[in-house]
């Protein structure tokens, strides 16, 4: 599948496009993760949308309103055990002509710290755009910033397992310091 597009066109003309991917052909985000599922549990669904700013600071900029849902597989760094992490994940992504026009703080691609401050303010991203844009690629830098750098169960299966499954230990029976008390009394 062909998934290059003339990216600055795309956002002009208001295009939209979709597709779905088998996580495991995703090799860069595969890296590091265990098995992913086969058939349609293990597929990347995504959507993309072209826009042109209407209003705001923006206006007229090239937008790329992007769409990402899939359930990869993740180890639990806590417990070692695999599970499921839905992403359900939209970011817009601001077209630039050039590397110069990232600014300072997106100097190196690679940068994550940089990317994850810009997603906290709410701008979108800035990505240098092309008129041959890799769709995929960018579907799948937004998968691997959408999945936790150190995965974990929000609660792990063992830890519930022994918090709530402990035996109650019965109180023992034993008399209150006031019957003895008055025990004590009626001796007289
Ligand atoms: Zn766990």
């Amino acid at each position: 599948m062909d998934t290059r597009i003339d990216a600055f066109a795309f956002a002009r003309q208001g295009r939209e496009a979709h597709g779905v991917v088998p996580l495991a052909r995703l090799l860069r985000f595969a890296e590091g993760l265990p098995a992913q599922p086969e058939g349609e549990a293990g597929l990347v669904r995504w959507s993309v949308r072209g826009e042109e700013a209407k209003s705001g600071l923006l206006q007229g900029e090239p937008l790329l309103h992007l769409h990402i849902q899939a359930d990869p597989v993740l180890v639990c760094q806590r417990c070692n055990e695999l599970f499921t992490y839905p992403v359900d994940s939209r970011v817009t992504l601001q077209l630039v002509k050039s590397e110069a026009d990232l600014e300072d703080e997106f100097a190196s691609g690679e940068d994550d710290g940089a990317e994850e401050q810009d997603f906290a303010s709410g701008q979108p991203e800035k990505v240098v755009g092309s008129r041959h844009f890799d769709l995929l690629a960018q579907v799948e830098d937004e998968l691997i910033l959408s999945v936790p750098y150190v995965p974990k169960h929000d609660v792990c299966p063992g830890a519930q397992a022994s918090e709530g499954g402990a035996p109650q230990e019965p109180a023992a029976e034993r008399p209150s310091p006031f019957a003895v008390l008055e025990q004590l009394k009626h001796k007289d």
